[in-house]
């Protein structure tokens, strides 16, 4: 075992398949000590609804053996078997890796996995786990109707049928017959790709999308705007973009997108639907819900499930400031359209130093603006090259070599936790590599900062969304004092037509433009749903004490509530365990989850997926801010 990272490949692959064969008959068995003996000491375990209703991380021997017999015991799980061919790679401290795909089962569903081995200083002749992901890949007696399974009808019977596709397609659109049984607040990427995986599970599905068009969303954003992030990390669930499409792709690129997305993957979308509210009744196990229809009517519906998709950002946060309706210029919010502003000419102050605030500084001052940004607090710069693309090297690498799916089971096995580990490091060398740029930055005033534990803006991203730009130009111009600056600054008051900050300055402005970030996203659940939905649900987005994502594509601990949301690769990747939820639910197999047990008991359930809700410890809830 001691010369395994200069094997051949036959040899690493004995290796990897004599290991999974020792670790799942260990599991299969009960025997948990030898399985703790198999991981590493300081390893990660993280389980996506194979043995438990839940996403769950444990780190380390202790947490492992809290976590692992409460968790597989009574799940059925076996037939641990080895997929593809072993590859070495690095990962933190561990020089080699041995990392392999394999697939599993438990009593109800077919599973899929990865893991990371390396070498073990207390043992050198054994390999143990470093990070150890397992996954549900389908449910056993409800597999995706897509690839082999596709549907495939009798052409001879249906010759005979009057209906066709199309009529169809027409009438699942309508609901005129029933109601869903899942209704999705919003038809951004979220909502569809959700939309599109419960469709795939048979599951009835209407979407409900406030605006005029599918994509509008994106439409009206600012015209500038380009996908910050690559292509190859941004594709949807079942239909990637085409090979001709540029690397960063337009808004009105992708709103075109989400339109024929829907349309191709048959989704019931209704536009021009606001959803209005609901209320829950739990012994029903039904919501009723208020929609407000094209033509102003209000239609109530009795879906069991509402995913809430309606964009993570929440309501626009708009700070009091005194002198607000002195001031004889405009006032705009950032999701407003800034587009249509006549700025030529003008002097406009940006407040705040996101990125809405950068990309909308830059877009005023290409069209003849007199920009200042007021930067009230430090934020987190990086390059777009070389460094903002250093967190997704993986799906650049494996970009037409792997499906994407295999790329998002890998980056789902490092859990957050770690991520945070492995950032220290790499985002100082990203500030090491952007050293021009950030001391010219530093030079004009411009405050900044690596993160509350320097692990730099990615870790921004996943806790906050926010309090990072990725410079695609904004920050030169600052530097080159086109766009001025305002820093460590606050607004006093406006008067008629000027802007007094907190050191006493001013500045004569004709349109004051607000990039202040968004209200929690439970403020927005408890607009639509009450304060008793918004507390149970509780703080959504942002890493909970329980080393996931707070609130986001698992279960709340409100029944027959989800919340979709966020980047392309998380709307992609998680909205497959979101879908199989719903499915488990509307099957009977998910227990309720009510009345939310606590953690101890938690534990304490015997088998894996009779188990309910872990209940969210974290106590803080953090704002959606845009710096
Ligand atoms: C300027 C900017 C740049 C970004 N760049 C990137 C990027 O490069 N890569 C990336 O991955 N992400 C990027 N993002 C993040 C981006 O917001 C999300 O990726 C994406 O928009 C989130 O998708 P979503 O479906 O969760 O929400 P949204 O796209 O916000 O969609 C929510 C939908 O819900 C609808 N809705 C809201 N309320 C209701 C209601 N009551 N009834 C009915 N419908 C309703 C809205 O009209 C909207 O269509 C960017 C965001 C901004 C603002």
């Amino acid at each position: 075992m001691a010369n395994w990272t200069g094997a051949s490949s036959a040899e690493r692959r004995r290796i990897a398949d004599v290991w999974l064969g020792q670790f799942g008959e260990a599991l299969q068995r009960g025997d948990y000590a030898r399985v703790g003996a198999m991981m590493h000491r300081d390893g990660y375990w993280r389980d996506l609804l194979t043995f438990g209703w839940e996403f769950t991380t444990s780190h380390g021997i202790d947490e492992l053996r809290a976590w692992l017999p409460g968790a597989a015991g009574g799940s059925g799980v076996r037939g641990f078997r080895l997929e593809g061919e072993p590859s070495l790679g690095a990962m933190a401290e561990h020089g080699a890796t041995l990392e392999f795909f394999f697939t599993f089962e438990t009593a109800i569903a077919h599973g899929r996995g990865y893991a990371r081995l390396v070498a073990d200083a207390d043992s050198p002749e054994a390999l143990k786990a470093f990070t150890f992901l397992t996954t549900m890949k389908e449910l056993k007696q409800f597999p995706e109707r897509a690839g082999r399974n596709r549907p495939r009808e009798d052409l001879r019977v249906s010759s005979r049928e009057l209906e066709s596709w199309l009529d169809k397609r027409n009438a699942a659109r309508q609901f005129r017959d029933n109601d869903p049984e899942v209704v999705i607040i919003g038809g951004g990427q979220s909502g569809l790709m959700l939309a599109a995986r419960l469709g795939q599970l048979d599951v009835r599905t209407l979407v409900v999308e406030k605006t005029g068009r599918v994509g509008d969303v994106w439409r009206d954003r600012y015209s500038s705007l380009k996908l910050h992030n690559e292509i190859c990390m941004n594709h949807f669930a079942y239909v990637p973009f085409p090979d001709t499409w540029p690397v960063f792709i337009p808004k009105d690129k992708l709103a075109n997108w989400l339109e024929f997305y829907a349309e191709t993957m048959e989704l019931n979308v209704w536009t021009r639907t606001t959803f209005l509210g609901g209320e829950y009744d739990a012994a029903a196990r039904r919501w009723t819900i208020r929609l407000r229809k094209a033509d102003g009517g209000t239609i109530v519906m009795r879906p069991s499930h509402i995913a809430l998709a309606a964009g993570v950002s929440g309501i626009p946060s708009i700070p009091p400031i005194e002198g607000m309706n002195d001031f004889i210029g405009r006032i705009v919010h950032s999701s407003g359209n800034t587009d249509e502003l006549e700025v030529k000419g003008k002097s406009v102050l940006v407040v705040g130093a996101g990125t809405s605030a950068h990309d909308i500084a830059q877009s005023l001052h290409l069209r003849g603006a007199d920009v200042t940004m007021l930067q009230r607090s430090s934020i987190t710069v990086v390059s777009l090259e070389p460094s903002s693309v250093r967190p997704y090297e993986l799906y650049r690498q494996n970009d037409g070599v792997r499906p994407i799916a295999d790329t998002d089971l890998i980056a789902a096995s490092v859990p957050y936790a770690l991520l945070a580990r492995l950032h220290g490091p790499l985002s100082r060398q990203m500030a090491e590599d952007d050293k021009e740029l950030l001391d010219g930055l530093r030079k004009v005033g411009f405050l900044l900062d690596n993160g509350e534990d320097d692990t730099g803006y990615f870790l921004k991203l996943l806790r906050y969304q926010a309090g990072y730009y990725l410079n695609i130009g904004a920050s030169d111009l600052i530097i080159a004092g086109k766009i001025k600056l305002k820093p460590g600054l606050d607004i006093t008051r406006l008067t008629a037509r000027a802007v007094v900050f907190s050191d006493g300055s001013t500045l004569d402005a004709d349109i004051v433009i607000l990039a202040t970030g968004y209200r929690p996203l439970q403020e927005t659940v408890r607009d639509m749903f009450g304060d008793d939905v918004a507390e149970r649900v509780g703080p959504i987005w942002g890493i909970g004490d329980d080393g996931e994502l707070r609130g986001m594509y698992a279960r709340t601990a409100q029944e027959g509530f989800y919340v979709a949301g966020g980047g392309l690769p998380g709307a992609r990747a998680y909205s497959h365990y979101t879908a199989l939820l719903i499915k488990a639910a509307l099957e009977g197999l998910l227990p309720s989850c009510q009345p939310v047990p606590s953690v101890t008991q938690s534990m304490e359930q015997p088998t894996a997926h009779g188990r309910t809700e872990r209940p969210d410890r974290s106590s803080e809830q953090r704002e959606l801010a845009a710096e």
